[in-house]
């Protein structure tokens, strides 16, 4: 089988590879789409420090072609969609019902402690507990399973209430995924800003309610004309500064939720005056749990989320590199790869 591998930083090759077995307990799954996440194109630039060689791709979804072992509730022809965190069952973290926050976790060709080859390939193994069966929703739909899954372990951390208003900042895929699964749990006001124009139109199509160009206007002076207060401010961007911002436009009993992926030697300052007296929060999201990705599933195949709209440009597998240039000088929105 044709696989897409990292063999060092800024090198894709594509190989072609013995077909895997799965073993008791897992299942073969012949991937029909794969996303393309900021996380893949981290591995493939070398910010992320990862042991090369490496098959990447956490976003998928396919048809379970075999099944390893005996008794099995899966069949040949499933269709699934491939939750790539395994956790180990057996921590505090797991036990608690935090699998994301596991001790020892593996993830199926995502970031975590233990990475085994992922979904860039025309298969891959998957224990059978990380396949959620998709009914008749497409493929192309169920592989947005994992990064809704992300957000909506996110919005989970808000502790949102229907009718608060929520700021976003950064309009990239995962600002857009946000504004819509706001927009689906109830948020009275949504405001996101993003400085490139087409994503600011898209944001009104998805969902906000108002846009701000933060390179043309103050941005806490901008959503203070728009709104009252903020209850939940939501950094999708990483940098330290706009999760200063962030901090800052979250009023009174207001929550920051960083989501965008910080550097490692990143610091910033609060002001824990503000945090003791308005008893706000900061709270941090990463990954998600087994729960959040079945609902994930759920939210898909009702058409809450308006996937088509966010995906600008698709690949084979031979195309992966170029997709990976194209994010670096932010072309496009969401990409995804076709592996058969
Ligand atoms: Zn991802
Ligand atoms: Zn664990």
């Amino acid at each position: 089988m044709k696989t897409a591998t990292l063999t060092d930083a800024q090198t894709v090759t594509i190989d072609d590879v013995e077909k895997p077995e799965p073993d008791p307990g897992e299942l073969l799954v012949e991937v029909r789409v794969c996303g393309v996440c900021t996380t893949d194109l981290h591995m493939y630039s070398g910010n992320l420090t990862v042991d090369y060689p490496l098959v990447p791709g956490h976003e998928s979804a396919g048809e379970v072609v075999a099944v390893g072992g005996e008794t099995n509730d899966f069949q040949p022809g499933d269709r699934v969609a491939i939750n790539p965190s395994v956790p180990c069952n057996e921590c505090r973290a797991c036990k608690s019902g935090r699998e994301n926050l596991c001790h020892d976790l593996t993830s199926i060709g995502g970031a975590a402690t233990h990475i085994i080859d992922g979904a860039f390939a025309e298969y891959v193994t998957v224990p059978v507990g990380n396949a959620e069966r998709i009914g008749e929703l497409d493929y192309r739909t169920a592989s947005f399973a994992e990064p809704l899954g992300c957000v909506i372990n996110g919005i989970d951390q808000t502790g949102l209430s229907s009718g608060e208003t929520a700021v976003v900042i950064g309009g990239g895929f995962i600002g857009q995924l946000l504004v819509q699964m706001l927009r689906a749990s109830g948020a009275g006001t949504i405001v996101l800003s993003e400085p490139i124009a087409e994503r600011r139109e898209l944001g009104l199509e998805v969902g906000a309610d108002y846009v701000v160009d933060p390179t043309d206007e103050d941005l806490s002076a901008a959503v203070s004309d728009l709104v009252d207060t903020v209850d939940i401010a939501i950094e999708a961007v990483g940098f330290p500064e706009t999760i200063e911002q962030a901090t800052d436009l979250a009023g009174p009993g207001g929550r920051t939720l960083v989501f965008g992926i910080p550097p490692e030697d990143a610091t910033v300052e609060i002001s824990p005056s503000n945090l003791f007296f308005d008893e706000r929060e900061i709270v941090g999201s990463y990954s998600l749990t087994p729960d959040a990705f079945a609902r994930a599933v759920t939210l898909l195949q009702n058409d809450r989320i308006d996937v088509d709209s966010l995906v600008t440009d698709e690949f084979e597998l031979d195309g992966l590199e170029t997709a990976f240039e194209e994010m670096e000088s932010r072309e496009g929105l969401k990409k995804v790869i076709y592996p058969n």
